[in-house]
């Protein structure tokens, strides 16, 4: 067991350094200060007084002595008090109290003191203080030194000797640690039975982690084996702990990268470390490698922005050429992680690379309920408690969302200083994490929080009355983030497949808020530009993606691109200004219509729009049986 000895000093080296580093900033602090503050006493035991004040008493004749220190003139009185004022530092003592009228005979015969302002103590401490930052460079310089070193293979030298305890520890460390601390690996304890839900993506890496135990088997019947998984998905969805669980499963050791911690390294780092981290597997396979977000250096060569990185690219090869130079029977297994599996280089996805493709989705209702068992397990809960229920009112929650669900729960409970987590903290929490913390406070007045009532109203009133929307869980005036008020829906299956008819009626709930404000006040508000925003959306992906419009019909338009830098997506246009033209219109008529049905729904339903409006300027929030209650009566 040769390599977990290894591991555990990896383990224990790692931080000895920064302790290290942690205690000699710590002392130098301590110092400095403590020789600010003894070189401060004699002030310190001063009284503060001022510069005309001083001026008076000399006149007075009060004052028996002078010492001056720098700016800082200390006086002595015939009573033996201590009397301390600062001066200009451009003016001298002598000018100044000459400038506040003192006469020069009476400063003269003043018996006065000069203390170099640069001697004793104090000017320990100045040294010390404009040393801490050549200190501190030094130390970066020899860390940068360092990570060269580490994985340019030791192309790059120490350079001559630092003087100084920090330097040389430091450069101990480097050639002390310099082979060991390359890269890192760990044996994950994590299995499949922590990663809930996702039976698909489970089922295929089973494979994986057969071929991982006993590689003979497969290689017995000349099978090939496989080198590369991608696993696609949205972030929190569980990638890089299903990576994890596949080493765990299979009892080997997980090394891991992440492709974005090359785009900022020396040109040559990022092909070394990866020259060396397959190194370190081969030789303790077998092994899974991880590479989490490989779409930093996996992205289509030659597209995107600013041309091509060259570190980015040398890392990219990099990887290819050492899952290409594998043996047939190196027992390593690369998984690489994208949640833009669109973008990466097709020369990432050849057979021989990652020629599996795992996707893990946002989890369905079963998946959630799933999830959250798992992580509700050792937390006491309610006896009445149904995780299928929350699991309900959590769509578009991503696993790494229901975790922190189950976390914010507790948190609130604990708070409210409760023994056990109720259905209330799970409600709040759910909300608090859809729309951010609840606004206290009165800062709306009547008429904003009438206006608000009657555009949530709006909303949920539309959205009763359309066909194939999902029934209405809440409405509430209470302002959370950056929303004034909201209305949740229940969804109540998990569709896979929407019709037509649902994407309209999302539309038209969308604009019932503002059709509400424009019905009853007149007027209309800024409150609504998020729902417009949301609505265009939706308009244009019928258009555009959908084949929903009759006009344009069965193609899509445009083909979506990331943008890594920006996070947003633009789009190459692969239609013509004519097609451009039909899309702006033809999203409009759709707008359009929504907007009169949403009007008209609400001035066919006035009744209730007024009663829902008024329940929730009293009340503030109402809930479903409320609301059902409110429309059917
Ligand atoms: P990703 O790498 O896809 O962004 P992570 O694997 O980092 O997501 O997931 C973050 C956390 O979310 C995990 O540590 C885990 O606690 C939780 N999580 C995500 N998916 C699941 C799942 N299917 N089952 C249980 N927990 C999950
Ligand atoms: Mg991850
Ligand atoms: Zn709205």
């Amino acid at each position: 067991m040769k390599g977990d000895d290894r591991l555990e000093k990896e383990k224990k080296e790692k931080p000895s350094r920064w302790r290290l580093v942690v205690i000699i900033i710590s002392i130098l602090v301590v110092s400095t200060m403590g020789l600010i503050l003894l070189s401060e006493r004699s002030a310190v035991r001063a009284e503060a007084s001022t510069l005309p004040a001083l001026a008076t008493m000399i006149e007075d004749n009060q004052i028996t002595g002078l010492t001056i220190r720098g700016d800082l003139i200390t006086a002595e009185t015939f009573d033996g008090k201590l009397l301390s004022a600062r001066k200009e530092s451009s003016v001298s003592a002598f000018e100044s109290f000459q400038l506040l009228g003192v006469s020069s005979e009476t400063l003269k015969s003043i018996p006065s003191v000069v203390e170099d302002s640069r001697g004793g103590p104090a000017s320990y401490a100045g040294l010390i203080i404009t040393m801490i930052p050549l200190i501190l460079i030094g130390f970066f310089v020899v860390m940068a030194v360092r990570q060269v070193q580490r994985g340019g293979g030791g192309g790059m030298g120490m350079g001559g000797g630092f003087p100084g305890q920090v330097g040389r520890s430091n450069a101990r460390m480097v050639s002390a640690n310099a082979k060991e601390n390359e890269t890192t690996s760990e044996r994950p304890q994590v299995t499949f039975d922590d990663v809930a839900g996702a039976e698909q993506a489970k089922f295929e890496l089973q494979e994986v982690v057969e071929f991982l135990k006993e590689a003979d088997k497969f290689l017995k019947l000349g099978a090939r084996v496989p080198r590369g998984v991608l696993m696609a998905g949205p972030p929190g969805t569980g990638k890089t702990l299903m990576a994890k669980a596949v080493a765990g499963e299979a009892g080997v050791p997980f090394f891991h990268i992440s492709g974005s911690e090359f785009v900022e390294m020396f040109v040559g780092v990022g092909a070394a470390r990866v020259r060396d981290l397959f190194k370190k597997a081969k030789e303790q396979s077998p092994a899974v490698v991880f590479i989490d977000e490989i779409d930093a250096v996996g992205r289509r060569r030659g597209a995107g922005l600013g041309g091509g990185n060259d570190e980015r690219e040398q890392t990219l090869n990099q990887i290819l050429v050492a899952m290409d130079g594998f043996d047939t029977d190196t027992n390593v297994i690369v998984v690489a992680a994208t949640n833009r599996p669109d973008i990466l280089d097709p020369a990432l996805l050849r057979p021989g690379r990652f020629d599996r493709k795992i996707v893990l989705d946002l989890p369905d209702v079963e998946a959630r309920e799933a999830i959250l068992d798992v992580h509700t397990r050792g937390k006491p809960l309610d006896d009445g408690i149904s995780l299928s229920d929350l699991a309900k009112l959590t769509p578009g929650f991503a696993g790494a969302d229901l975790e922190n669900l189950a976390n914010e729960a507790a948190i609130l409970a604990a708070r409210r200083n409760r023994t056990t987590i109720g259905e209330l903290e799970f409600q709040d929490a759910i909300e608090r994490i859809i729309a951010g913390p609840e606004r206290k406070g009165n800062f709306l007045s009547k008429d904003e929080r009438k206006v608000i009532a009657y555009h949530e109203a709006g909303h949920a009133v539309v959205m009763h009355h359309t066909e194939e929307s999902d029934p209405v869980h809440k409405v509430s005036i209470i302002s959370r983030g950056m929303a004034l008020g909201y209305t949740m829906p229940l969804p109540e299956n998990n569709r896979q497949l929407r019709s037509r008819e649902a994407f309209v009626s999302e539309i038209v709930s969308l604009l019932g808020g503002r059709a509400a404000e424009e019905i009853v006040f007149k007027r209309i508000t800024t409150g609504a530009s998020n729902d417009l925003e949301r609505a265009t959306r939706l308009a244009r992906a019928m258009v555009t993606r959908l084949g929903f419009s009759q006009n344009l019909g069965m193609r899509t338009f445009g083909e979506e691109q990331g943008n890594p830098f920006l996070g947003s997506l633009g789009e190459t246009r692969d239609y013509s200004e004519e097609k451009a033209q039909a899309i702006d219109q033809e999203m409009d008529t759709i707008i359009h219509a929504a907007y009169r049905q949403a009007k008209d729904i609400l001035t066919e339903q006035r009744s209730k729009l007024d009663a829902l409006a008024e329940a929730l300027l009293e009340e503030e929030t109402i809930n479903r049986p409320q609301f059902e209650q409110l429309m059917a009566s």
